[in-house]
């Protein structure tokens, strides 16, 4: 049988330190992008009592595939007012996901290096293995579903 390569130890085995301190710093970020699938733009449209159809038009730029949200000229995001996000229960998968991404979770010098930018990061609870798993796997199907690849 070929070894199950996803089944060996990781460095977050027995889990991770993580409280989002709502500094607002990853949701600013120079050249950072959010994409949305049309599941979320039809959420965030609802959240904000309008057609999917002129939330495209006034906060979403066309991507690939998909769409992407609009970001001021500093590159924060469109939806962050006084370093709170006005759309924070209907915030996209890539969101709430944050920051337990494929690419942070691959190695631990990428997680510490992460501390750079979110504070939260070796704060607050610890976050499981289970419940990594489930968060980062998320991102990787939202994203091969939407024909993103790494
Ligand atoms: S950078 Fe970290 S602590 Fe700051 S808002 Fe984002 S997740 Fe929360």
């Amino acid at each position: 049988m070929v070894p199950d390569m996803t089944d060996k130890p990781k460095f977050y085995q027995d889990g991770l330190r993580f409280e989002c301190l709502q500094c607002g710093n990853c949701c600013r970020q120079p050249g950072g992008i959010v994409e949305v699938s049309e599941e979320e733009i039809s959420e965030m449209s609802h959240a904000l009592r309008i057609e999917s159809y002129s939330f495209k038009q006034q906060f979403c730029r066309p991507d690939t595939n998909q769409w992407q949200l609009k970001a001021h000229d500093d590159g924060a995001c469109i939806f962050l007012k006084d370093n709170r996000c006005i759309l924070y229960d209907s915030r996209p998968l890539q969101c709430r996901t944050f920051p337990f991404w494929p690419e942070n979770l691959k190695s631990h010098y990428r997680w510490k290096q992460l501390k750079q930018l979110c504070p939260g990061i070796d704060k607050g609870r610890i976050v499981d293995v289970q419940e990594i798993q489930v968060l980062k796997n998320s991102q990787k199907i939202f994203k091969s579903a939407n024909g993103i690849w790494y």
